[in-house]
């Protein structure tokens, strides 16, 4: 049985604790978030740090990769309100497609739209959503992509989702999620669902 002193004097050996990693973490700068693995909760939690940035009034550019149609909630949600940008440039599934020469033409678009804002100091929050993906067929130059992230604007945060994220990404990250997939609804033949899935 639990008593009550025992739990006010756990609670401050806590909180010692606690106080001294706070007080040792001093440093300020952008961070490289990797969400990855085959879980589902990597696009959201990276739409979820985008509302966080916009609610302190940061400013934010977010471009998708894969995706090719205008028809998600956080889209329609984000595109209404200030100080960010959204950019589409997918061409869809690569197995939908199975086009090179347009899958190419999408991963270059969206490459050089990352590129010129992954310069520019005035962007606080880059999130560019499935890019392993053009990065693992490549598409997109994994030298290139690392070359331009180290040199981004020192207070900038970048935030790549998608899974099978390569290695040298995740070791220059500074934050690596791996979502696990324990369970998904798809799997016991449930169709995507309107708020939950788009
Ligand atoms: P979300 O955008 O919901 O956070 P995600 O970015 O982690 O998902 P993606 O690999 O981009 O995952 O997949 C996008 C879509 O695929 C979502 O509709 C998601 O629910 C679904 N999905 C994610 N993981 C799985 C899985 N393990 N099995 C089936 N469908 C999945
Ligand atoms: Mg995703």
């Amino acid at each position: 049985m639990k008593t009550t002193k025992n739990y006010v004097q756990r609670m401050a050996r806590k909180k010692v604790m606690v106080d001294a990693s706070i007080a040792a973490a001093t440093k300020q700068r952008g961070l490289l978030l990797v969400l990855t693995g085959n879980g589902k909760g990597k696009s959201s939690s990276a739409f979820g740090m985008a509302a966080r940035a916009l609610g302190h009034k940061l400013h934010v550019v977010v471009i998708q990769f894969v995706k090719n149609n205008a028809t998600t909630g956080e889209e329609e949600f984000f595109r209404n309100q200030a100080n960010i940008q959204w950019h589409i440039c997918g061409a869809g599934f690569t197995w939908e497609t199975a086009n090179l020469a347009k899958d190419m033409e999408a991963a270059h678009k969206g490459w050089s739209l990352a590129c010129e804002v992954l310069k520019d100091s005035a962007i606080n929050m880059v999130i560019l959503d499935e890019i392993t993906y053009p990065l693992r067929d490549k598409l997109i130059s994994l030298d290139a992509c690392l070359e331009a992230l180290v040199a981004r604007p020192t207070m900038q945060h970048v935030i790549i989702t998608g899974r099978g994220a390569p290695q040298a990404l995740i070791e220059v990250a500074d934050t690596v999620t791996e979502v696990q997939d324990s369970k998904h609804a798809f799997r016991a033949g449930i169709a995507a669902q309107i708020g939950i899935e788009y």
